[in-house]
């Protein structure tokens, strides 16, 4: 019998959308190098300039303000060698639950590094943040980091208030919109940022693309040298069929930005039935503002890798919190931001929805959620006492799952 597979991990990546995957075919049976002056070369830099246009449309940003780059990680990294190198800046504030992404491009900066605490909720603290700016003589060299929504709980962080706080200190904002953009409007003016990480797969472009959006008054300082594309700002010959593909997927997310009311629905069904399955489950960050498609949550005694392995097993892509490139589960720094104990914490399962999944998905996954919780507490509980599984747990999880 073949298992039907349920892909609900569109946090991690997301499905390449058909507009994106057209583009791209386009673009590969093309050649040209947008540099060059020949027909070529000009169907080539129109197809990058027509991408900027939407990406920039997306985020209501302007097309200057845009250079593509290879995804969110390097725009992180480039926003803050620019930061240092143009702006001045010598000391970053960054919330507790950024993506390594920024984290661990702020750790390896030369920037002094201090860090924006988070309620329980996962919402960043802006009385802390206040104190922050408020230290003599630092806050005008001083860049703020708060993402705009969590890519492990979807918490929606208060990204203008910081930001017109950070103004008034004089100093600057980045946001990391990665997992924001196509799931809620982003507003680049209206937030107050200075810039903004972006990322194309996860709106359904390819892997492998995605944008610094930098104010355009702001002075800037390359990271990568040589050729001097994308208005000296990143040079290297573009990947013209990534950023078609990017420009695609940005102008269907546009079209699509109705369907997130009813993927908030089926998340809303999902916790319910979540709740109802086991009563101790605990979704986190729910009193706070979240992503439409994002849940996280936990119950004692589990283990996220043996419920991932079941799940898997049972046809549910999802991740434990954020994705691991070792594909091992990593300890949560958000949910121990947010003061989750580690036995609850390690046992955090997210499902992160896209516009293809159904109502049937939601309640066969939190059946299987549900019976794989059984084994994996089996299974925790005997790596604990060195004991074998007893018969009746053997027993409820066997008949529970089906093979
Ligand atoms: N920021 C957030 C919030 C993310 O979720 C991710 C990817 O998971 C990134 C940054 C990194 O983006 P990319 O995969 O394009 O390098």
């Amino acid at each position: 019998m073949t298992i039907e597979r349920a892909y609900m991990d569109h946090n991690a990546t997301a499905p390449v959308r058909p507009e994106a995957a057209e583009a791209v075919a386009r673009v590969l049976a093309l050649t040209g190098n947008p540099s060059s002056v020949h027909a070529e070369g000009r169907a080539a830099h129109k197809i990058v300039e027509d991408a900027r246009v939407a990406v920039a449309a997306l985020v209501k940003a302007k097309p200057a303000e845009i250079t593509f780059t290879s995804g969110g990680t390097e725009a992180a990294n480039l926003a803050l060698h620019a930061a240092r190198n143009a702006l001045g800046i010598r000391r970053i504030v960054l919330s507790s639950v950024e993506h390594d992404a920024v984290r661990l491009a702020a750790a390896h900066s030369g920037l002094e590094v201090e860090v924006l605490p988070v309620n329980e909720n996962g919402v960043a603290d802006l009385a802390a943040l206040a104190g922050l700016l408020d230290a003599p003589g630092k806050g005008g060299r001083t860049l703020v980091a708060l993402m705009l929504a969590n890519n492990e709980t979807g918490v929606i962080q208060p990204v203008a208030e910081a930001a017109a706080m950070a103004r008034a200190a004089g100093a600057f904002m980045l946001t990391d919109a990665v997992q924001a953009v196509g799931r809620m409007p982003v507003d680049f003016v209206a937030l107050g940022a200075d810039m903004m990480l972006l990322s194309g797969h996860k709106l359904g472009s390819p892997q492998g693309i995605g944008a610094l959006v930098w104010r355009d008054e702001l002075a800037f300082e390359p990271l990568i040298r040589g050729g001097g594309q994308e208005l000296r700002r990143r040079s290297g010959t573009e990947n013209v069929p990534g950023i078609a593909g990017f420009g695609a997927a940005a102008r269907a997310a546009a079209r699509d930005s109705d369907a997130y009311t009813r993927i908030a629905e089926l998340r809303d069904a999902l916790e319910a039935a979540l709740k109802a399955a086991v009563p101790d489950v605990r979704i986190f960050g729910e009193n706070a503002p979240r992503l439409a498609n994002t849940s996280l949550f936990s119950s004692a005694g589990l283990n996220a890798e043996t419920l991932l392995m079941i799940l898997d097993l049972d046809g549910f892509a999802v991740s434990a919190g954020s994705a691991c490139s070792s594909g091992k589960v990593a300890r949560s720094h958000v949910l121990e931001a947010m003061g989750v104990p580690p036995e609850l914490a390690k046992g955090a399962i997210r499902v992160s929805l896209g516009l293809a999944n159904t109502r049937a998905e939601i309640e066969r996954f939190v059946q299987s959620w549900a019976r794989a919780a059984v084994k994996a507490r089996a299974h925790e509980s005997d790596v604990k006492t060195g004991a074998p599984e007893s018969a009746s747990v053997r027993a409820a999880a066997s008949s529970a799952v089906p093979a």
